[in-house]
């Protein structure tokens, strides 16, 4: 039997209907942004295994600083105990990070880093007396798979299995370009009409979506209402943190500054899972009392896990090295140079490009569902020729490793224009 049939015996996949998916592809080997399966296939893996690694795949210098942590000192538990790797990676990341986020809280995954934010959010006022209890999120959202994150999702294929059993969640519009205004006064009429806690976004680019965008001024201006409102403001960099953007975080092209982050995926540069929420004095300080009920009773057993905090700071040195900023504008640049072709087809309705994310928009007759048949179609296309893409409706987007050869990117690009020919 091959790994992709004994797979089946036993194993279940996210996002998947199993009576009607394909086997999995069994993947034994990776390097740089390639990926070899069990029959030696290769593929170029464009959306860097789900946005996470942004340094290639089996990288040698975050392997080493996993082994010698491990073999220093692998685990410890984070309560009533500390470690150095947490501490320097806490140190470095106030370095790097908006120049209000003074305090970092850690969890083990996107979804877990929002639950916390919101969770804090909702108990910052409960700690004050005030009764807020909304959270305000764009539409279309997507925040993570567990309650609270799933609450503040909007995409309904999701959550509709819950629907009923959620904390308070209204919705504005994302401010994309022709739309702010209407995004504007959405957020004036939620706060007027609700006792609303905080705001979630992903900043800049909403990724599950599509990797649909909005301007920093946009962003801007609502988190300004927010502030004059005094409801907290949570920046999802999950997606966006690391470089995705061509700034190591969306929110360093906004102008203002978020109450709370999170962050994960590329944090650990695709090794191992770990989260992180970031948070201000402000929102500290509304926690730190003689009273015990005013702290934060949320942990995970594994909580900054030192191989996941070695794991990060060897991410971060790669991150900042003069190398991988030029192949931050070298991907960029070659975006921009595949865009300006693209965008000519009479078969591409929109093309978008931020940093290190590119996306397409085909032309298609009436709504493409998110896991439509041509979603499908062009999925199986990459695939058979050798490249992961995973598009979203009739959106294709890349999201590669930043070490990406310029011509594993001519590939990616080639195999998208011909694909245009199939829908
Ligand atoms: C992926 C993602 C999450 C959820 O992260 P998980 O690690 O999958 O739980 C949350 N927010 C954003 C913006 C994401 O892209």
């Amino acid at each position: 039997m091959t790994l992709s049939e004994r797979d089946q015996q036993y194993l279940w996949h996210p996002y998947t209907q199993h009576k009607t998916a394909a086997l999995p592809i069994a993947i034994k080997r990776g390097e740089g942004a390639l990926l070899w399966d069990e029959n030696d296939k290769e593929y170029i893996d464009a959306i860097a295994s789900w946005w996470v690694n942004p340094y290639g795949h089996s990288n040698k210098f975050i392997a080493d600083a996993i082994y010698k942590q491990l073999t220093t000192l692998e685990h410890v538990l984070f309560g009533g105990f500390t470690h150095e790797p947490a501490i320097v990676l806490s140190e470095k990341l106030i370095e790097i990070l908006p120049s209000n986020q003074q305090k970092i809280f850690f969890s083990d995954n996107g979804s877990t880093a929002v639950e916390v934010a919101i969770k804090v959010a909702l108990q910052f006022f409960f700690n004050k007396g005030e009764k807020r209890t909304t959270i305000i999120a764009f539409e279309n959202a997507f925040h993570g798979d567990t309650f609270a994150a799933m609450a503040a999702s909007g995409i309904s294929f999701y959550t509709q299995a819950f629907e009923g059993m959620f904390i308070d969640v209204v919705r504005i519009p994302a401010p994309i370009k022709g739309q702010e205004q209407e995004s504007f006064d959405a957020l004036k009429n939620q706060i007027k009409n609700n006792n609303c806690a905080g705001f979630i976004f992903e900043p800049l680019v909403q990724g599950a979506a599509g990797m649909v965008m909005h301007e920093p001024d946009a962003l801007a201006k609502l988190i300004t209402i927010c502030n004059e409102n005094n409801i907290l403001t949570i920046a999802d960099e999950v997606m966006t943190g690391f470089g995705k953007t061509g700034k190591t975080f969306a929110m360093d092209y906004v102008g203002v500054l978020p109450d709370m982050m999170c962050l994960s995926k590329a944090l650990t540069g695709g090794t191992i899972p770990m989260a992180i929420t970031t948070f201000t004095n402000k929102i500290f300080d509304a926690f730190y009392d003689e009273d015990i009920n005013k702290a934060l009773f949320h942990g995970h057993t594994f909580t900054a896990n030192p191989t996941g905090c070695a794991a990060a700071l060897a991410s971060l040195e790669l991150l900042n090295t003069p190398e991988m900023q030029t192949n931050l504008v070298r991907v960029n640049k070659n975006h921009l140079a595949f865009q300006a072709i693209i965008k000519q087809h009479d078969k591409v309705k929109t093309t978008r490009v931020l940093g290190t994310i590119f996306a397409l928009e085909i032309k298609t007759d009436g709504a493409a569902s998110y896991y439509g048949s041509l979603r499908n179609k062009l999925y199986d296309f990459f695939i058979e020729n050798g490249v992961i893409l995973r598009p979203v409706g009739n959106i294709v987007y890349i999201l590669p490793p930043y070490i990406i050869t310029d011509s594993q990117l001519e590939k990616i690009y080639q195999v998208v224009e011909q694909a245009l020919e199939i829908v």
